[in-house]
């Protein structure tokens, strides 16, 4: 973003006029593949996915909100959206912010390197950031995620570790 639609962004909450916001935490799904013991609405996971915003609405809230300096997509695991690269692009389009931030479950490993590089692809120049859920190492994690049953067990940071230096690789690569 530059220092201009920084500024404007700073107007909205300084400025005369009506206060809006300037940052944004997005749940963009409920869906999560895990079932961590500190989760506060572990409830209500995986329940409603019909009930999601869709690309229209997303669009619809970007455009209403206008200029961000940051935009936070957590859920459940945004991940698992499949089409939460178009969900970025709508934000990308109409937001602008200097920041968008992913709070990721981290476990599926492909669908991460695939989202974030289609959307460095839609979103050029965007400064993106991905967080990457770690309870502890090895086995303190997958228990503290509700993975210990699980076929599905995770083992951070290694598988953390890989996924990271995959998207740096892309990074450095789309802004060569
Ligand atoms: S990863 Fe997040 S949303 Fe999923 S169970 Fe853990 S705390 Fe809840």
């Amino acid at each position: 973003m530059s220092l201009t639609a920084n500024a404007t962004a700073l107007g909205r909450l300084m400025g005369p006029g009506p206060r809006m916001p300037v940052y944004l935490l997005m749940f963009v799904t409920n869906r999560c593949n895990a079932a961590c013991d500190h989760c506060f609405y572990w409830s209500e996971l995986n329940t409603k996915v019909k009930e999601e915003l869709t690309i229209e609405e997303f669009d619809h809230l970007a455009r209403n909100l206008g200029p961000m300096l940051q935009v936070t997509f957590t859920g459940g695991s945004p991940e698992l959206r499949k089409d939460l690269p178009d969900i970025v692009h709508r934000f990308f389009e109409h937001s602008r912010p200097t920041n968008m931030t992913f709070c990721m479950l981290g476990h599926s490993t492909n669908r991460i390197v695939q989202h974030v590089e289609k959307m460095l692809r839609l979103c050029p120049g965007q400064k993106i950031k991905i967080g990457i859920s770690l309870d502890g190492l090895g086995e303190d994690h997958d228990r503290c995620a509700g993975f210990r049953a699980s076929s599905t067990a995770w083992s951070p940071p290694s598988e953390s570790l890989a996924v990271l230096n995959i998207i740096t690789r892309i990074s450095a690569w789309t802004s060569a």
